[in-house]
């Protein structure tokens, strides 16, 4: 079954190896066994019944909770040979009636039904007739109720388990909690099934924020070295999108809004160009996201504060489902925080409801303010531990400073008190720095003790660290007056001096150092852009020709391979990721011939190597193999090798987190290069003990490390 499996992998869907629990899933679905997958969105989710659709004689039948998402699936599979269909309100009567005769005379492999559909009593008889083999349940966390994406319907699929007893059932989601889990179990009978979890971290996406001094300007500066990348940029309000939209536009990028208010036309038609087009960058409130396959969103920007870090993690996770470099970049300042706390205040519900929803909030403000590892901090709420620091994120790639900033927070915290609790950030930030204005005189605070006891802290630097009490909840916000600062209980040991304080040093846009995470994950390099568009128009060109998306030709990921890998015959063309039997038919020539008329030089390490070092140390570091890193970043073994010892003779990486080496083979390799005197032997001069068992690279890794450690000489 597995060969059988791995065959099929290669020959209809293009792909060298499964990822991740994939093996296993197919395994077990094949042997008749029910699954519960929880996997990251991009984690390859699609292929866990897809593959086993196509093991089976008989039908798979996939519910989807949305119609847009099953017509892009169903266009994937045909493009890959596979018969499949999907049934939906959208289509005639004529056209349902064809389909269900396909059906009956088994032609199709995969039907995809809206959950409501599927119960139908009629529905139900109809497919009680057919050989059915497999149910996939997609995005199973809508059968719970605590869920942001509830629907009642998924509810009444439990009933498949006594209806349909022997055929096995597979439910996936990339939700992970604990909760949602058990409820998915629970309410869709899975008691049987193996559940499998993989790991929630994205490793592909670069993250980083930043406290929001002139939105708009940053916002601009980010995009400035993105140009031509899809992306989706998201704010709170319906206004804020409009504006923001405008004003991309005006700046020269093709931006397009996106919000419930807008008419449901317009919306379908921004989405429909979202997809379609390249380079798009879409201006939503959190309306727009579920249910967008989109492979190559290359960002995900948030000028506002989401309310969660579910959220967040849901939003962000729509940029780079491809697996390729991606970032998901935000914006925050105290702003956002009283307009949240504003918005919880008077949002219905119990008491309870609003702690649980206050508590994710200080949680997504703690990630905002976080000093250590963005990745780590954001698996850990998750209840994933990751091991060492990502060296993928701002904080791991900027030094972040700290300051003790005890005396300051207390010089706060008393100019709130003194002023009766009910004053914003910009009259106390006067209070404190002594500044006697008509307002302060008015008041007569000039006479206060407090006044003028903070001149060593500018504006800025005072609204920095006021949104820092606030995340950290020593102060809080008056929502039902007029907004003013108050002290909460938790500020007590700071004020009586139990406790001292470090926050966050923020640089101001203007000092903050040039570099920028972007060169690490932009995709191609200057030297190769003529012909990655010329790639990219002929995918365009097919898939109008098609009326397909682009990316259902050929994602991101097989088009980059084929630019470094540069196929010469149709043969090597089989070799790419992605490109299948039935692609190869029907597109492998044309993307040869414009591979061949830009003759580009094959690409090496050498333009950036730089980033590609630094995307390498990453993903060694998160436990990848030499293998799977060659698959991820879309390169040849060797040079992933090449990168990993000159990552290692920088003491960037050591051996063992680049490696998983028995330590007895170490031990002869590290003889072997030491056992002369003088100058460290060469890979040639010792290669022949060891090859072909033992890959050259490998050899290059243990030299770099000894000459870590003793230099060139032994
Ligand atoms: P999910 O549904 O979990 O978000 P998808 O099923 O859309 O993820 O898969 C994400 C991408 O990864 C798709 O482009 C898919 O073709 C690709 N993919 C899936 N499995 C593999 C694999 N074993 N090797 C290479 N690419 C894969
Ligand atoms: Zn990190």
């Amino acid at each position: 079954m597995q060969d059988q499996a791995l065959q099929t992998l290669k020959s209809v869907f293009g792909y060298d190896a499964f990822r991740g629990h994939q093996s296993a899933i197919i395994q077990r679905i094949c042997a008749g066994d029910d699954a519960l997958v929880l996997m990251p969105t991009g984690g390859g989710k699609s292929l866990c019944y897809q593959l086993p659709a196509l093991l089976f004689d008989g039908l798979t039948v996939v519910v989807s909770p949305l119609i847009a998402l099953m017509q892009d699936q169903v266009a994937s599979l045909e493009e890959l040979g596979i018969p499949a269909a999907a049934l939906n309100s959208s289509l005639s009567n004529d056209e349902q009636r064809e389909i269900a005769d396909r059906l009956r005379r088994h032609e199709i492999k995969l039907l995809y039904l809206a959950p409501e559909r599927l119960v139908q009593p009629r529905m139900l008889a109809f497919l009680q007739h057919l050989p059915i083999s497999l149910f996939a349940i997609d995005e199973a966390h809508c059968v719970s109720q605590w869920g942001h994406d509830f629907r009642p319907e998924y509810l009444q699929l439990g009933q498949l388990a006594e209806l349909f007893p022997n055929v096995p059932r597979i439910a996936l989601t990339a939700t992970a909690d604990k909760r949602t889990r058990d409820e998915i179990i629970q309410r869709l009978h899975l008691q049987k099934a193996e559940c499998f979890l993989s790991s929630f971290d994205r490793p592909n996406i670069f993250y980083r924020i930043t406290p929001k001094d002139n939105p708009r300007k940053q916002l601009l500066d980010f995009l400035a070295q993105r140009k031509g990348d899809a992306g989706i940029v998201y704010c709170l309000s319906r206004k804020s999108v409009e504006a923001t939209a405008e004003f991309l536009s005006n700046q020269g990028f093709p931006a397009l809004p996106y919000h419930a208010g807008l008419d449901s036309e317009l919306r379908a038609a921004h989405q429909t160009r979202f997809l379609n087009e390249e380079g798009l960058i879409m201006v939503a409130t959190i309306a727009f996201g579920m249910g967008i396959d989109k492979s190559n969103v290359r960002f995900v920007a948030h000028l506002d504060l989401p309310k969660s870090l579910e959220a967040y993690y849901q939003e962000t996770g729509r940029a780079g489902r491809d697996g390729l470099p991606a970032e998901a970049w935000m914006v925050y300042g105290l702003q956002d925080v009283l307009m949240l706390k504003q918005m919880l205040a008077n949002s219905e519900g119990d008491e309870r409801h609003k702690r649980v929803e206050q508590h994710k909030l200080e949680a997504m403000l703690a990630l905002c303010e976080e000093t250590r590892c963005r990745r780590q901090a954001l698996l850990a709420y998750f209840d994933e531990n990751l091991a060492q620091p990502c060296g993928h994120c701002d904080n791991c790639i900027d030094s972040i400073e700290t300051w003790d900033a005890t005396e300051a927070a207390r010089q706060a915290l008393s100019a709130i008190y003194r002023t009766g609790q009910r004053y914003g950030v910009g009259y106390l930030s006067d209070v404190l720095q002594g500044r006697e204005n008509d307002r302060v005189r008015a008041l007569g605070h000039q006479h206060l003790s407090v006044f003028g006891i903070g001149k060593t802290l500018n504006d800025h630097q005072w609204r920095s660290l006021f949104r820092q009490l606030v995340a950290r909840n020593l102060i809080d916000v008056d929502v039902e007056g007029f907004g003013g600062l108050r002290l909460t209980e938790s500020c007590r040991p700071l004020l009586r001096g139990e406790t001292t304080l470090l926050l966050r040093r923020d640089l101001s846009s203007q000092t903050r150092p040039a570099r920028s995470s972007s060169q690490a994950s932009q995709l191609v390099r200057s030297h190769e852009r003529e012909m990655w568009e010329a790639l990219r128009a002929l995918r365009r060109q097919l898939a109008q020709e098609h009326s397909v998306p682009p990316y259902v030709i050929f994602p991101d990921s097989t088009l980059l391979d084929m630019l470094r890998e540069q196929p010469e015959d149709l043969a090597d063309m089989a070799q790419i990721s992605g490109v299948g039997a039935r692609k190869l038919e029907r597109y492998g020539a044309a993307f040869l011939k414009v591979l061949n008329q830009h003759d580009s030089p094959k690409s090496t390490p050498t333009p950036s190597s730089q980033d590609l070092r630094h995307e390498l140390v990453t993903l060694a570091r998160s436990g990848m193999t030499p293998e799977q890193i060659a698959q991820h970043m879309q390169c040849s073994l060797k040079n992933v090798y090449s990168l990993m010892a000159q990552a290692i003779a920088s003491n960037l990486l050591s051996l063992e987190q680049a490696l998983d080496l028995p330590e007895e083979l170490l031990g002869d390799i590290q003889d072997a290069f030491l056992q002369g005197e003088g100058e460290l032997p060469s890979v040639a001069s010792i290669a022949e003990q060891f090859t072909p068992e033992i890959e050259e690279g490998v050899l290059y890794c243990v030299r770099a490390a000894l000459q870590a450690e003793f230099g060139n000489m032994v």
